[in-house]
């Protein structure tokens, strides 16, 4: 045995480094909810404790670990915590860090069923499920993959597979070259990562045929081009600044009547469909072909972890398909056929125990209590004099400006430099604004009257100067 290697036993066996690693991490979760949000500027400067070449000689590994909790753990961003609404972030459940730490030291790759019988059957399991909580016809298959990019990517790919395959062009073999036209219609605020698929699959962000949106961001219904068998319709449950819907059920009704395919971008909003007093929001969402969520936002999953359900699963399996000599294909499943990575990691884990843990009813409860403190985010700052709310708040994102660009630059500013709260900015109807996404579990009434006032004090801070 070499010395190398020793060591290493050693370290798995003494299982020092765990317990080091495990008692770093509850000190972590004990700071995290009233730490301030955002690294301290100290915190900020150690980072360069990393600039380091690589060494020429191993270390001891509690000293890695060390080094990684010492200047690490501070410069984290408490995204764990109940305050911080930047961007579109989820916490995590307790029982998924528990899950996904147990899932570590099993490290599976779910890629087939005889790599990992606990993760393919996770993933058949999980599947119906969310088949059931977002009343999706019975075959439709779901894709584990690291977040909403991915599955927008994957859904996307299984239209251009579909589409083609009845133009009689096999695009795997053939290509794009000459292939025929593919037409693409979405709205005017359709999300980043969705034009970042459309670009890697090489169907062009130029050719995109762009739809009006109303004031929420909504695609207008009269502004729908004529649509045909030739096109992909991409709508979008959740604006990414207002949290606004598309109307699924008009909009899928007269795609399906040409055989268009809908695919919908629902990063955080789909979750509206799995609860009772929202579900108004994502009707008629089952008439789409495909679908992307995250489970690392809404549902609070640890990262990463994103989700493509599709009703047409031979388009799916066709699109991201792989095969090789070696490949033993199983009557279970095969997480592969679903993906298109061949190894990944078994997120499937912590989404299983966070969907096992909370229950129907606890993702319904968990997901309107987010609804619920956005609407107590948005009327705490309401009364105050110089915030105005931007947007109707019909799920988890508020959007606040000041009277001008130039103060609300500036109220942002001071709000993420004390640290009560964290949030970005946007830009809305040609306005500056700071926008509010609430989802996390652990957000309570108390956070949400804390970080207003912090706004309130941002705003003072600002006009003295
Ligand atoms: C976050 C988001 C995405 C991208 O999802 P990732 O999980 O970050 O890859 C796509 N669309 C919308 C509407 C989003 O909010």
């Amino acid at each position: 045995m070499s010395k190398l290697q020793d060591k290493m036993f050693l370290d798995l066996r003494n299982k020092n480094i765990f317990n080091q690693a495990q008692q770093y991490s509850y000190e972590y979760l004990k700071s995290i909810f009233d730490r301030e949000v955002y690294p301290t500027e100290a915190a900020l400067k150690n980072l360069s404790a990393f600039d380091e070449e690589l060494p020429e000689n191993p270390t001891e590994a509690s000293s890695v670990i060390e080094q990684l909790n010492t200047y690490g753990s501070p410069a984290t961003t408490a995204t764990l915590g109940g305050r911080y609404f930047g961007f579109v972030c989820g916490s995590v459940v307790p029982v998924g860090l528990a899950a996904k730490n147990l899932g570590t030291y099993w490290d599976q790759a779910p890629a087939m069923n005889v790599l990992s019988p606990i993760g393919s059957k996770l993933e058949s399991v999980v599947e119906k499920w969310l088949i059931n909580l977002f009343n999706l016809p019975q075959h439709t298959s779901a894709g584990f993959v690291s977040g909403t990019s991915s599955a927008n990517l994957c859904g996307l790919a299984a239209a251009r597979y579909r589409i083609l395959e009845r133009n009689q062009w096999d695009i795997n073999k053939k290509g794009l070259r000459n292939a025929p036209e593919i037409r693409i219609v979405t709205g005017k605020q359709a999300h980043s990562t969705v034009l970042k698929a459309i670009g890697i699959l090489g169907l062009g962000t130029e050719n995109i045929e762009w739809v009006d949106v109303d004031d929420q961001g909504r695609i207008l219904y009269e502004s729908i081009p004529k649509l045909d068998a030739n096109t992909i319709l991409i709508l979008q449950a959740g604006n990414v600044n207002s949290g606004a819907f598309d109307d699924f059920d008009r909009i899928c009704k007269k795609a399906n009547k040409v055989g268009a395919w809908v695919h919908i971008d629902g990063a955080f909003g789909l979750w509206a469909g799995a609860v009772n007093e929202l579900k108004y929001l994502t009707k008629g969402m089952e008439h789409a072909s495909s679908w992307a969520v995250d489970g690392h936002k809404t549902l609070n999953t640890p990262y990463d972890c994103g989700i493509v359900l599709c009703s047409d699963p031979e388009a799916m399996t066709s699109a991201l398909h792989m095969s090789g000599s070696y490949i033993i294909e199983s009557s279970e499943r095969d997480g592969m056929f679903f993906t298109p990575e061949m190894s990944r990691r078994a997120r499937i884990i912590e989404l299983w125990a966070i969907l096992r843990h909370l229950g129907k009813q606890g993702v319904d409860e968990m997901i309107l209590t987010m609804h619920h403190r956005a609407k107590q985010f948005a009327n705490e700052i309401t009364p105050i004099k110089g915030f105005y709310v931007e947007n109707d708040v019909v799920f988890n994102q508020i959007i606040v400006r000041c009277d001008t660009d130039e103060l609300t630059e500036r109220v942002l500013g001071t709000i993420q430099k004390l640290r009560t709260c964290w949030l970005g900015g946007s830009l809305w109807s040609g306005k500056r604004v700071i926008r509010v996404s609430i989802c996390s579990w652990a957000t309570t009434e108390y956070d949400i009257t804390t970080s207003v006032k912090s706004f309130k004090k941002a705003l003072e801070i600002v006009r003295i100067k």
